[in-house]
């Protein structure tokens, strides 16, 4: 999309450092399809059992993430079929993850996702616990690392949660920051995002579950 290229030269950046990702979540397959055969090759999904209905049969060239919450229960499906999982939050899963990478000898790229409003009702780990989660995934479950992720409060100014998602990157040593959706993803790339997830802006509004 050309406002991404805008803001990231605006921000002194290269276009080509921030990646697009479809998110193609509840959509119609038209608009999915049309995206595709433009040449967008990286997708966004944030449910293994749609995603899988999907894309299974369109894996050819397509990058596939999954940015929504992922059950332990669901690993083995996920690890087969994703190339990133962007939701990473909790030991239990780490350690799924690890398991799975090693039994289908197949290594995902992994965000650790981080709850930077601290929203009970929001996945991720809090801030107060990224440091410490981060040198445990990579420690005890032997994960490598991509970088962070971040959905801020819907009612919130986003500038400060990216600040925040930055700051916790930068002293981990991760390079890569997932952020910025449909409504703030010129403001993402400005704190740094190296992908947005984008959604309704190129998409259409979702269909009503
Ligand atoms: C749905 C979703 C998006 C895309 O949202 P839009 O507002 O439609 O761009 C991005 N990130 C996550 C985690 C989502 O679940």
């Amino acid at each position: 999309m050309d406002k991404i290229a805008i803001a990231a030269k605006a921000s002194g950046r290269d276009a080509g450092d921030v990646t697009l990702v479809a998110v193609s979540k509840q959509q119609p397959w038209d608009p999915v399809a049309q995206v595709l055969a433009a040449g967008q090759t990286v997708f966004g999904e944030n449910r293994v059992q749609e995603a899988q209905a999907r894309w299974a049969e369109r894996r050819n060239g397509v990058e596939l993430r999954l940015i929504g919450p992922l059950q332990t229960n669901k690993a083995k499906e996920a690890v087969a079929l994703f190339d990133v999982i962007e939701t990473l939050d909790r030991e239990r899963l780490a350690k799924a993850l690890a398991n799975e990478f090693q039994a289908q000898g197949r290594t995902l790229r992994l965000y650790v996702q981080v709850n930077t409003g601290e929203e009970p009702q929001k996945a991720g780990v809090l801030p107060a616990e990224a440091d410490a989660f981060i040198a445990r995934c990579r420690q005890a479950h032997g994960l490598e690392l991509e970088g962070l992720m971040c959905i801020p409060p819907a009612e919130e100014p986003p500038g400060p949660h990216f600040a925040l998602l930055a700051k916790i990157a930068a002293r981990n040593g991760l390079a890569r920051l997932s952020m910025g959706m449909s409504g703030d993803y010129e403001t993402a790339v400005r704190f740094g995002a190296t992908s947005v997830r984008v959604g309704s802006a190129l998409f259409g509004a979702r269909p009503s579950a």
